[in-house]
């Protein structure tokens, strides 16, 4: 895929993101790997409102090639996610409400959900009776050391579709733009149902220690 396609496809994506308020306040960041390296969001711009300057551009060691903005604090991550999945081709980062609150609501290591015929539109998922486990992070503003907990994680739960950063968002991946659309959505649908779940069935029961 050429730089320019990706940056195309997620345009179009920040906009259906931003519609849906997933990325308000200029949060979140959006990337792909592409024949050339990778882009990436730049910070500090509204994702529902992106263009090609709002794009920096990487060599395939993340280096810098082209574009002249701020690139985002966490770009690492982007790149660590890259690096451990390697069928993954783009990178979508979200600060929606439903990730945001029960990142911390659950206070284990990962997110258990089961029980939801949502579950099947996350590649490899075919049954709502098995149980689709997201890894949750404690936030970090040291981003290279965040990167390096979730590489560690890596090695003996290999990680699959996405990660949630504990009171922060959710970064999800997928092989082409329409599955990564597929899986944030989706994942978004199930947060906001587990959350209301949560809520109704009485949080304290649920929350892991
Ligand atoms: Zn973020």
């Amino acid at each position: 895929m050429h730089n320019n396609t990706a940056i195309s496809e997620l345009i179009e994506a920040g906009k259906w993101i931003s519609q849906r308020g997933w990325v308000p306040a200029t949060g979140g960041n959006f990337s792909a790997r592409t024949t050339t390296g990778f882009v990436v969001t730049a910070s500090g711009f509204d994702k529902g409102q992106l263009g090609t300057h709002t794009f920096i551009q990487l060599d395939h060691n993340g280096d810098r090639s082209a574009g002249s903005a701020k690139p985002s604090a966490e770009t690492e991550l982007h790149l660590c996610m890259y690096k451990l999945i390697p069928s993954a081709n783009f990178v979508l980062h979200t600060h929606s409400v439903a990730a945001t609150v029960l990142s911390r609501v659950v206070k284990g290591h990962s997110l258990d959900l089961q029980g939801y015929e949502m579950q099947k539109s996350i590649a490899g998922n075919t049954s709502h009776l098995d149980t689709l486990s997201i890894p949750i992070f404690d936030n970090d503003q040291d981003i290279d050391r965040l990167s390096l907990l979730v590489s560690d994680h890596h090695l003996h739960t290999p990680i699959e579709y996405a990660v949630l950063i504990r009171g922060h968002g959710l970064y999800v991946v997928g092989r082409d733009i329409r599955e990564v659309r597929r899986h944030l959505e989706g994942l978004e649908f199930l947060f906001s149902c587990e959350l209301e779940r949560l809520k109704l069935e009485g949080i304290s029961a649920e929350a892991k220690v």
